[in-house]
């Protein structure tokens, strides 16, 4: 079992209880350890799951377990045939309690909470842990507290919701939570269950190296999409204890992946300072704009000889598309990113395509809102079918300028009668989309702004496409 938390600069010793992330003297961050040469022979006891892999996590008495972890590893051999790559494999972690990898950081944070009595849990969220938390709590009969910034992913709200935690906005994104809720744990003396606050959500986490191994072995390289960076880090710390312990003689390469739209991890790493404005990206579970474990994950893309890239959202969703037609599995965005990563890094030569590759699915995507927009927008589009082109290239001819009847059938191709025409501009004139003027005698054809609007929605439907 890790001995305990041990600074990663000055090296100084810490109790591990409360949970705390830095080190009292200098700073900077904690982390359990492994004394390898106490430990000795390793025997991991029962079927795959998380608990399996006691032995090698921070000492607890009781247990608090939905039967998280011993989730599956599939082999996407058609998605792989799609990107040329013989040896891919999708980490599937929706298939947890709570449909992501958090629950496995729930499960070791209850645990030791019911271990020191702790009554009261608090944490700043973006989602996942959140209702991964909350579920626990719910379990065990500890009152949760959340707290959540601006923009969060329906889905997850809805869990923490369901599952009763006390939940609190506070904030644009995380990074304004996590600053409030450490305050607040300072101040009420509640259990500090943020994962950028509490290093055993690292130690928890480092399990899916664990399962990954003992599943195919050790890949070639290991994608995974960085919000603060801390999961990176887990499954390259995971690893670097096999190897240590000799149980594996590898070490896979970490490919971390970030938004374009909200990369400063990747910046740091390419050593480049790129201010794209205000932080912005669909996949919100990696909208973490100051991410504490930077220097924990920049550590493991270095130290594997890995490799940081980002990637856009255009990108993210339709690596989302990708996953569940050729696989079956429906990926929160975050996740997604880890598929469209892998596309960039063998078109840019990081990866060759005879390497083994898995990629890590954190969560699924019916926790996030804005997949289901999109989608169900698409639906509804789907279902207008042939009338809806017709009206759509109407509307996209009156966006450059005004036209009269007859110029609108001329400028379509004359591919329709004239009557069928009018009635779809009688129709888009009754929907708001169009209005019309008399100039010499001519009924002119005007968009309106909410036909703007429209024609705006459609574009962005069609990059989903
Ligand atoms: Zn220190």
């Amino acid at each position: 079992m890790p001995s305990g938390l041990r600074c990663i600069k000055c090296g100084g010793e810490s109790d591990s209880y409360p949970p705390r992330s830095s080190c009292p003297r200098c700073g900077g961050p904690l982390e359990y350890t492994l004394d390898v040469d106490k430990i000795g022979t390793v025997k991991f006891k029962g079927k795959l799951s998380f608990w399996r892999y006691r032995p090698l996590l921070p000492e607890v008495r009781n247990v608090a377990t939905m039967r998280e972890g011993g989730t599956p590893l599939y082999s996407a051999e058609r998605l792989g045939r799609d990107f040329g790559f013989s040896t891919l494999y999708l980490k599937d972690e929706t298939r947890n309690p709570t449909n992501s990898f958090r629950d496995r950081g729930a499960a070791l944070i209850v645990s030791n909470m019911m271990d020191f009595g702790a009554k009261t849990a608090v944490c700043a969220t973006n989602g996942n842990m959140g209702a991964s938390l909350a579920a626990y709590c719910a379990k065990y009969g500890i009152a949760c507290h959340v707290i959540i910034p601006r923009r969060v992913d329906m889905g997850k709200l809805a869990q923490m919701l369901v599952y009763d935690a006390i939940i609190e906005e506070h904030g644009e994104t995380v990074d304004d939570s996590i600053e409030m809720v450490k305050a607040l744990a300072e101040e009420t003396g509640w259990y500090q269950a943020t994962p950028e606050l509490n290093p055993l959500v690292i130690e928890a986490q480092k399990t899916i190296a664990f399962e990954v191994a003992e599943q195919f072995g050790v890949p070639d390289w290991f994608i995974i999409s960085m919000g603060s960076g801390g999961t990176a880090y887990s499954i390259w710390k995971g690893f670097r204890e096999l190897h240590e312990l000799g149980i594996t003689d590898s070490l896979p390469k970490i490919l971390g992946v970030q938004s374009e739209g909200c990369s400063p991890i990747v910046n740091a790493y390419l050593k480049t300072d790129v201010d794209l404005g205000r932080p912005f990206t669909h996949a919100v579970g990696i909208l973490v704009t100051n991410p504490r474990q930077k220097e924990l994950a920049l550590d493991a893309i270095r130290s594997s000889g890995g490799q940081a890239l980002s990637v856009s959202d255009q990108e993210i969703l339709a690596a989302e598309q990708s996953i569940a037609r050729l696989e079956g599995i429906f990926a929160e965005p975050a996740s997604a990113g880890t598929i469209a990563a892998l596309r960039r890094a063998a078109e840019g030569s990081i990866i060759d395509r005879d390497e083994s590759v898995v990629c890590l699915i954190t969560g699924s995507g019916l926790k996030s809102t804005d997949v289901l927009q999109a989608l169900s927008k698409r639906r509804k589009s789907a279902m207008l079918g042939a009338e809806f082109s017709t009206k759509e290239k109407i509307l996209r001819l009156l966006s450059s300028r005004d036209r009269y009847g007859y110029e609108i059938w001329k400028d379509l191709g004359k591919m329709m009668t004239r009557p069928a025409i009018y009635q779809h501009l009688n129709e888009l004139l009754a929907r708001g989309l169009l209005v019309s003027y008399v100039r010499k005698d001519k009924k002119y054809f005007k968009l309106t702004n909410r036909g703007r609007r429209v024609l705006k929605a459609i574009d962005e439907v069609k990059m989903l496409l």
